[in-house]
């Protein structure tokens, strides 16, 4: 209970309290207002956080509406912020530079030549979203992006990696304006829009998928045991009805007609609970922004020349020396996650393996970053990322 006893008593300093800890394992407050009408306290409060409380207190804990009480006073702040990183060393001389760009670059239909390597501030934006899916049973999560903006890489391994380190060093420093600088602008709505649209989907498609599959055996299950109460009843109508076929008069007519009307009765409610099924486990996904964070950090600029053919263009790629890993190669099409990179010819567009494959309509390879919406042969329309 540390954590949250931690986090609270933190909220509560923000808010203007006066805010001692006592034992065991709580928290005594000066409250004043507004705090003190809002979270319906008297002037002096005493909060436990343990199994045991203090004499007197009130007991939080992560039940109830105890964290969305202490969010509500948070508001916004803490949903954005900025960051640079101080590299406890000087930054590390890379040795071998080409050797460090042949583990990082698959380029299977072009060829590349290391241009220039030097120190560089990236500007870096990690963003947390948290996804909610509803059927039958309800599922939350947190998905991190992350993106180089100096570059264009999706750098969520060195996101990864990252995390732990800042979630550790409590030393946080506000964005000197020269690096600021130095690490070029944030991106625009749209391309930020363009670059986290389809990540993020197909993130919490990821994220979901041992929610769905379980979620599809229930109702696989529940589906089969109406289809065999059903049917038996089905069965067994069927049976009578077939027993009356040769009888004769009022009252073997009677029956034929009570056991039609029980076969379509039958019918009707084998589809009615269909549709209560189908209604049941119908999924709602919600996805929100919960957190945004611009990091500067140093790292090491390669900027390499891509030849394809007559064509060469320069892209960057970074080294990033907390965490010691080369990010992956930008991409102009495709989630940009795997490092294999293959080039166009007209436009030297960089994109995954599926950028450039053949049309499966009519067969032609061609580029989704020259034609991003349709076979610029036979028209025949791809379907959206994600
Ligand atoms: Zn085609
Ligand atoms: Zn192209």
């Amino acid at each position: 209970m540390g954590e949250l006893r931690d986090f609270v008593s933190d909220v509560l300093e923000i808010e203007g309290s006066a805010v001692e800890a006592v034992e065991p394992d709580g928290l005594e407050v000066l409250a004043p207002e507004p705090l003190r009408t809002a979270m319906d306290w008297p002037e002096l409060v005493r909060l436990g956080f343990g199994a045991e409380l203090p004499a007197g207190a009130v007991a939080v804990g992560f039940e109830g509406d105890w964290l969305d009480r202490f969010g509500a006073l948070l508001r916004d702040r803490g949903r954005w912020a900025e960051r640079q990183l101080v590299l406890p060393d000087p930054m590390p001389r890379i040795a071998y530079p080409e050797r460090l760009l042949d583990h990082a670059l698959d380029l299977p239909n072009a060829i590349w030549r290391l241009h220039d390597v030097s120190t560089a501030w990236a500007r870096c934006l990690l963003l947390a979203f948290r996804y909610t899916a509803v059927s039958d049973e309800k599922r939350e999560g947190l998905v991190w992006l992350g993106f180089n903006q100096g570059t264009g890489a999706v750098i969520d391994d060195v996101l990864a990696r990252l995390r732990p380190l800042l979630a550790a060093d409590t030393e946080w420093q506000v964005p000197d304006p020269d690096v600021r600088r130095a690490a070029g602008p944030a991106w625009d709505a749209p391309t930020l829009e363009a670059r986290v649209r389809p990540l993020l989907k197909h993130r919490v498609r990821l994220e979901m998928e041992p929610f769905l599959r379980t979620m599809r055996r229930r109702l696989d299950r529940d589906r089969n045991r109406i289809h065999e109460y059903h049917n038996d009843l089905h069965l067994v109508a069927q049976r009578k009805l077939a027993s009356l076929a040769g009888a004769s008069g009022e009252k073997a007519e009677g029956d034929r007609k009570r056991e039609m009307l029980r076969i379509a009765a039958i019918e009707r409610e084998y589809s009615a609970k269909l549709d209560d099924l189908r209604r049941n486990y119908a999924l709602h996904v919600t996805i929100e922004w919960a957190q945004g964070l611009e990091l500067f950090v140093p790292v090491q600029r390669f900027e390499v020349l891509i030849k394809r053919r007559k064509g060469e263009r320069l892209i960057r790629i970074d080294w990033h020396p907390t965490v010691r890993l080369m990010e992956p190669p930008p991409s102009d099409w495709g989630l940009g996650l795997e490092r294999s990179r293959f080039v166009c010819d007209d436009h030297l567009h960089i994109t995954d393996a599926a950028g450039q494959s053949p049309c499966p309509s009519c067969g032609r390879a061609w580029c989704r970053g020259c034609h991003p919406t349709a076979c610029p042969r036979c028209g025949q329309s791809i379907k959206s990322l994600g």
